[in-house]
């Protein structure tokens, strides 16, 4: 990984800070192990802080009585960052482009389940709107009793489904082993919640050339989330799609917490194209499309959704997939937001 020496943060300190808060900001970050150079100005004074504490966040620093800002000056990641490109990076998935005005919708169940089901499912939501076709072949389950997926065969069958619909294919990739099965597969490689930590399947999709979905971890923060995505480029692929898909919190009225607000903060902060899945952020039908429709307003270049055609008999999260009625329908409230904010659908 990349590592930077000399300052790393400014800490702006209010016009009111005394010296007794001054000297108690240089005390805190001495105890950290950083050196402090104290820059007085005519008006307020300002701590630059030297060394390589980036594990701590600006808004510790933020919290401390005098202080008015602590602002990063180097980020931890590097080609995700903006401040090395300042351009949105605009990803090309067959026929379509994701990062750029359009927003792309990828849409399809959970898991495949047999032939029928996903051409049905790929044929009604390529109708509305979408621009790929999700399925798991994959499945990374929390118990090892419950449907594993179908393997290669899952894979077979989605490739029937694009040479029938003419629509890209994404699914999970599980582990480095499989990165050559899955990909003579599929155009779209996605990188679970559960594997945004796995370093080595990290730098098997990076070392491959294929577009990346990938999942932010369900307890990383925002720095581990960029470094992640960072991994994948620093390994040759430049074609990484960041995906909020919820994080753990004490809630309990959704399966997971979705954080769209991290959605406009990686805007600033990267050029790569977000993607929001409001299907595993919430783990409840009804709230997707109300999600969908905020992750659009709030900045989100597609949306990653799951629909089954009768989702009481889904093999695999039923009750927060929609149907392809219900899909057709978002495809038009999320356009009329689409349109509002700028962008089309
Ligand atoms: C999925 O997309 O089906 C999935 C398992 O997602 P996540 O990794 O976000 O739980
Ligand atoms: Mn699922």
């Amino acid at each position: 990984m990349p590592h930077y020496g000399g300052a790393f943060m400014i800490i702006v300190m209010k016009p009111t800070a005394d010296k007794g808060e001054i000297d108690h900001v240089v005390e805190k970050v001495e105890e950290v192990g950083c050196k402090t150079i104290l820059l007085e100005g005519t008006n307020r004074k300002v701590i630059a802080v030297i060394g390589d504490k980036r594990d701590i966040p600006p808004e510790y620093w933020d919290s401390i009585p005098g202080v008015e800002k602590a602002v990063p000056i180097l980020t931890p990641y590097k080609i995700a960052s903006r401040e090395v490109k300042k351009a949105d990076t605009e990803i090309k998935i067959n026929d379509h482009v994701l990062g750029g005005k359009k927003i792309g919708v990828i849409a399809g169940p959970c898991a495949v389940e047999d032939q029928d089901q996903i051409n049905y499912i790929a044929e009604r939501v390529k109708k509305a709107g979408a621009i790929a076709l999700r399925g798991g072949a994959f499945k990374p389950r929390t118990s090892p009793y419950s449907f594993q997926g179908l393997g290669e065969k899952g894979l077979e069958y989605l490739a029937k489904a694009r040479e029938a619909t003419g629509l890209a294919i994404v699914t999970e990739i599980l582990s480095p082993e499989h990165i050559e099965l899955v990909s003579s597969y599929v155009d779209v490689l996605q990188v679970g919640t559960r594997n945004m930590a796995n370093f080595l399947l990290l730098q098997a999709v990076g070392e491959c050339k294929k577009p990346v979905i990938l999942k932010r971890g369900m307890s990383a923060t925002l720095d581990e989330f960029l470094l992640a995505g960072e991994y994948i480029l620093s390994h040759g692929n430049p074609n990484v799609i960041l995906c909020e898909r919820g994080i753990r919190t004490f809630e309990t009225h959704t399966r997971f917490t979705l954080s769209l607000s991290i959605v406009p903060e990686l805007k600033r902060l990267t050029h790569l194209p977000i993607i929001v899945d409001p299907s595993h952020g919430t783990g409840v039908r009804d709230l997707v499309l109300p999600m969908s429709k905020g992750a659009i307003a709030v900045g989100a270049d597609g949306l990653i959704l799951e629909v089954h055609q009768d989702p009481e008999k889904s093999y695999v999260d039923g009750p927060q997939s929609i149907t392809p009625e219900d899909f057709e329908n978002l495809m038009k409230e999320a356009g009329a937001v689409a349109r509002a904010v700028g962008r089309d659908i």
